[in-house]
């Protein structure tokens, strides 16, 4: 190798070898930079003679720039200033090797690999050491007698070709590096857009331009800018046609369209893809034209950032799934728990809000989980907007909604906003449905400072309000851990009331208005909990209901109604005897047969027993209700509908059931004679039960006047203290 540089004296000059067209990089091909040749040497002779000899000449289409340096040092001195590409060197200078220490101080001390350096010698056939042309890598070595303007230029295009390939072999490596280490670091930003930006920032990094530009992807109406940066940021999240710029946008509908990158003087337009994002757009704004290198490099970089693209994306899917509710898109439970230990650690007073939507069981088993599924979403969507975008909305559990609200001053504010949103039908699948929330209230750091106290804090308050105020909102109170207790209490007491034969049944007459007959009883539960204390069935029943007590206590209930209708029957007072069923008991399995054997046990006529249950046990139990209400009709047990127009029916169930009587809630009646709003859905009620062919029962009927208006209206019945308070059966008799 080093005998073939050596060899220039041939017929054939190295300008003929030397294809100057091969692999042109485009960005040097309109360069105008000069080359920097030092010239060393002590002679000034040799200094006029090569600058005379090169004037005007270009290599590799660049001019040329000569400083000159007239010892060692002054070459020293120069060289800590600039890069060369070339130096032209004597060897013999103040001493006889000169010129060679100062090839090992240029590639050592100043770290320069890729100058290149021509050798000179006044002498012929003095040459270096071959290990020194080796070692220190020098790229020829000639005699000054040949500084004929030719082989100077022959000599200086070689040099400066080597150069320059040393340069780009640089560079491709130094963009290698930039290409990894962009990669390397992407793959630890995991949400998508700020992958996205970090991707444009570090494109305009590859090409070294200002930090500017923007990614885009297919949206519903067209190309969507995801993540911009700089001059664009102010574009992120909006349409490419914002931009304003046509040909820009025109640019990069091309490539998206093309799928084919294109590289404009004005700007480098990216075309990536992503398995999971689909077509990608990056566009810089440049004012160059692009390197084949960069754009080799932008390749490799394309093809890194499509994996990393994905797995910032499949990362933000996992983070979705394990921080969201899939079904809402708002925080999970985790994240609740999260978000109150991080700001009890803070320690800024908020408020934790948990709403529950009342009823919604019934809905989800009475209408379908699809449509259980919508109303849950139609309720994160009115939460949202009556708390507004800012506040932080999480469903912890099926039908519960939390959230945190910073600003407790503005927290009456937000719910007066959430009861009037509410006050207004929900549209599900285009249907109005009415509905109601109730809330609790825990505030921090009043009601507790860790978050799990907080929670529990506010759930308490909730089945407070659950309880006492459905529909309406309760803050924590201290006193309701004490009823929590009291209430724990009541559950193990009511554990033994069966068998400790504590339970006693009232009964309140059922009276036809026309007649003023008595036309049946309803039987009424008490507890007698100790001596003289008579427990109404409104402070035990719930606990009874929650803790699942309701079904041994609602059986003794049914046989004891029974065996006492049939006592009074062989007395000569048949009425008919209606019992009260919750929820809770139909969805136990031996229901019917319990009532079976209750009809059995007493040999009552089957149709001297009417089951109350209550309106939203229709839409509830949904098919469960719906067998049993017909199997036991099918019996000659009769069906009533409990505390009626409170709840949500469905008018075609309530067509489908056999059902023998309605009766309206007592809410109604209240002021019915005063009201005419009550007078008119009373009026509805009767008519409607009318039409389905069963009876109209008013209830809680305390004045004449009350009387007066349902007989004008066409009730059939009424109960109520205006004729009878619930009895002792001693009293009955
Ligand atoms: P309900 O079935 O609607 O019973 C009517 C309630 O209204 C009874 O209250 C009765 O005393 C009361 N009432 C009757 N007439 C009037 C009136 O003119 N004015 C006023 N202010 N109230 C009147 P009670 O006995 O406290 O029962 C409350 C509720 O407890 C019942 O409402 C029923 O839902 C439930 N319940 C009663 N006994 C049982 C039972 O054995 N099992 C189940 N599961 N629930 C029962
Ligand atoms: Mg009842
Ligand atoms: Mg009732």
């Amino acid at each position: 190798m080093i005998d073939r540089r050596f060899s220039t004296g041939g017929g054939v000059s190295d300008l003929d070898l030397i294809d100057l067209r091969d692999d042109e990089p485009v960005a040097l091909a309109a360069d105008e930079t000069p080359w920097r040749v030092l010239i060393v040497d002590d002679d000034e002779q040799v200094h006029q003679v090569t600058r005379f000899a090169l004037q005007g000449s270009r290599v590799l289409g660049r001019p040329l720039h000569f400083d000159s340096a007239y010892s060692a040092d002054e070459a020293r001195a120069l060289l800590a200033q600039s890069r060369y590409s070339l130096i032209l060197l004597d060897v013999v200078m103040e001493t006889e090797d000169a010129g060679l220490k100062l090839v090992g101080e240029i590639r050592e001390r100043f770290e320069d690999p890729a100058v290149r350096i021509v050798l000179r010698t006044g002498q012929p056939g003095y040459a270096p050491e071959i290990e020194v042309i080796q070692n220190y890598d020098i790229n020829d070595y000639r005699a000054k007698s040949e500084l004929t303007s030719q082989r100077l230029l022959t000599s200086l295009t070689a040099a400066l070709r080597s150069y320059q390939q040393i340069c780009t072999i640089e560079s491709n490596r130094a963009g290698l590096q930039r290409v990894l280490d962009a990669s390397s670091g992407l793959m630890t930003v995991r949400a998508v857009r700020g992958f996205a930006e970090r991707v444009v920032l570090q494109i305009c990094n590859i090409l070294a331009v200002p930090a500017d530009g923007l990614l885009c992807g297919d949206g519903d109406g067209g190309l969507q800018i995801l993540a911009a940066i700089g001059r664009d940021a102010a574009y992120a999240g909006r349409p490419l046609d914002a931009l304003g710029d046509s040909d820009r946008v025109a640019r990069i509908a091309t490539v998206r369209r093309t799928e084919r990158s294109e590289f404009a003087a004005s700007g480098a337009c990216l075309f990536l893809r992503s398995p999971r994002l689909g077509a990608l757009v990056v566009d810089v704004p440049t004012n160059k034209r692009t390197s084949e290198l960069d754009r080799r490099l932008l390749d490799i970089y394309a093809i890194n950032v499509a994996v990393g693209l994905d797995n910032a994306h499949l990362f933000e899917e996992l983070e979705l799934y394990a921080f969201h509710d899939a079904l809402t898109g708002l925080w999970n439970r985790t994240s609740l728990e999260r978000e109150l230990a991080r700001r009890s650690a803070l320690g800024s007073p908020f408020a934790l809000v948990l709403a529950d939507i009342d009823n919604f069981q019934a809905v989800n088993d009475g209408l379908g989980h699809e449509i259980g599924d919508r109303t849950l979403k139609a309720a994160a969507a009115l939460l949202a907007d009556a708390f507004g975008p800012a506040v932080f909305l999480a469903r912890p559990a099926a039908d519960n909604f939390a959230l945190i609200v910073d600003d407790v001053a503005r927290l009456p504010t937000l719910l007066a906003a959430l009861a009037q949103r509410l006050a207004r039908n929900v549209l599900v699948d285009g249907h109005a449905v009415p509905m109601t929330m109730t809330l609790g209230v825990a505030r921090f750091p009043q009601h507790g400072n860790a978050a799990a106290t907080l929670f529990r804090n506010a759930g308490i308050a909730l089945k407070q309000a659950k309880r006492r105020d459905r529909g309406g909102y309760r803050e924590f109170d201290n006193r309701f851990e004490v009823e929590l207790k009291e209430r724990l209490n009541t559950i193990r007491e009511l554990r033994h009331v069966v068998e400790r034969g504590e339970l006693r049944l009232h009964y309140q007459g059922k009276y036809d208005l026309g007649s003023g007959q008595r036309v049946g009883v309803e039987a009424l539960l008490r507890w007698q909990r100790g001596p003289g204390e008579l427990v109404g069935p409104d402070r035990f029943i719930d606990a009874a209901e929650e803790s699942g007590l309701i079904v041994p206590i609602g059986a003794w209930v049914v046989a004891e109604a029974c065996r006492q209708q049939r006592e009074w029957a062989a007395r000569c007072l048949d009425v008919s005897m209606a019992v009260n069923v919750s929820p809770r008991q139909l969805k136990d399995a031996d229901f019917t047969a319990m009532v079976d054997r209750a009809i059995a046990d007493s040999g009552i006529a089957p149709d001297r027993l009417e089951i109350e249950i209550t309106e939203s046990l229709l839409l509830g139990e949904g098919d469960r209700a719906s067998e049993i209400i017909t199997t036991l009709r099918g019996r000659g047990v009769r069906i009533a509908i409990d505390d009626f127009g409170i709840g949500h029916s469905s008018l075609s169930r309530l067509q489908q059931l056999p059902i023998d009587r309605l009766k309206i809630d007592r809410s109604f009646v209240t002021d019915l004679d005063v009201r005419a709003e009550n007078r008119s859905i009373v009026d509805l009620v009767i008519k409607l039960g009318h039409a389905l062919g069963l009876k109209v029962l008013a209830e809680g009927v305390e004045r004449a006047e009350q009387a007066e208006v349902l007989l004008t209206l066409g009730c059939d019945e009424v109960q109520g203290y205006l004729f009878d308070r619930p009895r002792p059966p001693s009293d009955v008799a």
